[in-house]
């Protein structure tokens, strides 16, 4: 075994959440080795809208982890020169969830001033200033770039078949090339985790959640910064792109991607001044990995030794705390209180039971 500060990390999966865990871990010394089946970031942080918020509802088990997220971005971006996220602030309105502080109420004419494009600006909206987003592919080359200027190695088009095991402790990965020994491994593979986990015996409830990203070409720019209203939630990309996210309704030509992204072009002309001109350049489905209670599961998968999970939603916004926790917790061995709703055993059969026993669900 290595010692603490240079333990052979492999990660498995080169999203954003892969890619934070990857540049924490090497941050701190471990020989880190990332694995991603396909190209960095062709998962569903591909296709993400990346807005970088900290609305949460009532009673939320990580409202505290929401409430770091956006100043571990700007610690992330105080280290990594290459992490571009753009400070626009959201305007929200007809959306109950995003009635939370550290949002503003803010009247008519201030809505004027901030999206002038806007047709029908309502009476209120809620203005959250410090909010942003951030183009998640080059966040996630970014983070990658961080962990290799540590020494990492990254490999692509490189699956993880299957596990090395030594009695009940995970000792490494094998691929079609071979196995890789490590003295921890790392599940970061979205909704590729719970075919891993299930490998090792342990079954994490992890669904794969589909919603909707769109892409437009526009004359020009229409939005100043992200505007969430019942008819759209849209945003600028980095390169003048104008970048939507709509939910998934179900497999109906009717509602294909393709005909969801007409609706919602049509919606954005009756909501703006401005749209000369809009094309979609891209209408896909992203599957989000979704654990079954809506919270993270953060943690080392109970029954084995060796491994350790990392699998959410909101995985864009939570990515930079809990890659920062996550890698000290490896690294350490000193567990972090505010990962405690997130753990992987409380979906075991004798968790459940007792939670049963005490009423809690
Ligand atoms: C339309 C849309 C809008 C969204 N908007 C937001 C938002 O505004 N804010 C937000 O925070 N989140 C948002 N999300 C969700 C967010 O994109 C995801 O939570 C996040 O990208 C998950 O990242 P990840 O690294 O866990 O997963 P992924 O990006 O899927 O990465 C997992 C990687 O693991 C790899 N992998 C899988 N199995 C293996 C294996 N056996 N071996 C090696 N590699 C493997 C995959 O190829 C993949 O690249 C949105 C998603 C969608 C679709």
């Amino acid at each position: 075994m290595a010692s603490a500060s240079n333990k052979r990390v492999v990660v498995i999966g080169a999203g954003i959440v892969g890619a934070s865990l990857a540049y924490h871990l090497a941050g701190q010394g471990a020989q880190v080795t990332v694995l991603e089946a396909g190209e960095i970031a062709s998962g569903v942080t591909g296709t993400s809208f990346a807005w970088l918020n900290t609305t949460h509802g009532a009673g939320d088990p990580i409202a505290h982890l929401r409430g770091t997220a956006i100043a571990e971005y700007h610690r992330l971006q105080a280290e990594l020169p290459d992490l571009q996220i753009r400070w626009s602030g959201a305007l929200s309105y007809g959306v109950e969830a995003n009635g939370m502080p550290p949002a503003t109420l803010v009247s008519r004419g201030q809505i004027r001033k901030l999206e002038p494009n806007l047709k029908h600006p309502p009476e209120q909206a809620w203005h959250a200033a410090a909010e942003g987003a951030l183009d998640a592919v080059a966040a996630t080359h970014a983070l990658l770039a961080g962990a290799q200027a540590h020494g990492a190695q990254v490999f692509t088009y490189t699956p993880v078949l299957g596990f090395l095991l030594q009695g009940s402790t995970v000792t490494g990965v094998k691929t079609a090339t071979g196995a890789i020994a490590a003295d921890m491994v790392v599940l970061a593979a979205g909704t590729g985790t719970a075919r891993l986990a299930a490998m090792l015996d342990t079954p994490l409830p992890v669904t794969a959640s589909p919603a909707i990203f769109i892409r437009y070409k526009t004359a020009n720019d229409l939005v100043k910064g992200i505007l969430s209203s019942p008819q759209m939630e849209v945003r600028q990309g980095a390169d003048g792109s104008l970048l939507a996210a709509e939910d998934y309704l179900d497999d109906t030509p009717d509602n294909h991607p393709a005909a969801i992204a007409v609706r919602t072009a049509q919606a954005i002309g009756h909501e703006l001044h401005g749209v000369t001109a809009i094309e979609t350049e891209l209408a896909c489905v992203g599957w989000r990995p979704m654990p079954a209670d809506g919270v993270p599961i953060v943690g080392h998968l109970p029954h084995v030794s060796g491994a350790y999970v990392c699998v959410m939603h909101p995985g864009v916004i939570l990515a930079a705390v809990v890659g920062r926790l996550a890698s000290e917790e490896i690294i350490t061995g000193k567990a972090a209180s505010t990962l405690a709703p997130c753990r992987p055993d409380r979906f075991s059969p004798h968790q459940i039971r007792l939670n049963r026993h005490r009423g809690q669900p």
